[in-house]
């Protein structure tokens, strides 16, 4: 069934909402009302968990995190939705950026130590976004933040 979007978003942000409190981080969402997009329910879940998750860990306390979506057509005439998870955290290394959708690749053990990660996160949402035939790219600058976006096609085969 397709999932309404801004229901199943509205949903997810309050299971983050108690971890971003304990870090006085503000949660934002900008999601059009009425729109659907064809995908495996627990399998959006779990990307935009694991983005979030990563959003709320790697900034500090008082920071910014907003998840936004948006739809459009691409050159073929087919409709795209695109996410976007963005936050005013520590920034991720440019050379680093290739390298984290790889399976345990953490930037460095210092920053990460605090978070007791494993590394695994953002394998498993590259892999969860390729099931679905769709894209993820990330923006970063040290200090500044991150923006993860993930352009899905709205209607799969
Ligand atoms: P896990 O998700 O398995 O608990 P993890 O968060 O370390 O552990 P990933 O989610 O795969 O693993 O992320 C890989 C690395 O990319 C992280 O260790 C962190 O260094 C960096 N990273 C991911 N998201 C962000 C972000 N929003 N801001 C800054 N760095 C990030
Ligand atoms: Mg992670």
């Amino acid at each position: 069934a397709p999932i309404h979007l801004d229901y199943f978003c509205a949903s997810i942000m309050d299971t983050i909402a108690t971890v971003a409190k304990k870090k006085r981080i503000t949660l934002h969402s900008d999601i059009p009302e009425e729109l659907f997009v064809e995908a495996d329910e627990d399998k959006l879940r779990q990307i935009l968990i694991n983005l979030l998750s990563n959003a709320v860990s790697y900034t500090p306390d008082g920071g910014k995190v907003e998840l936004s979506v948006r739809d459009r057509q691409d050159a073929e005439g087919l409709e795209k939705i695109i996410f976007k998870v963005s936050d005013t955290g520590i920034g991720i290394p440019k050379k680093d950026q290739p390298r984290i959708f790889e399976r345990f690749y953490r930037v460095d053990k210092a920053r990460s130590r605090s978070s007791g990660g494993t590394g695994l996160g953002l394998s498993i949402v590259k892999h969860l976004v390729e099931l679905h035939h769709g894209e993820i790219s990330v923006e970063s600058e040290l200090g500044i933040g991150t923006t993860f976006t993930v352009e899905l096609p709205m209607l799969q085969e």
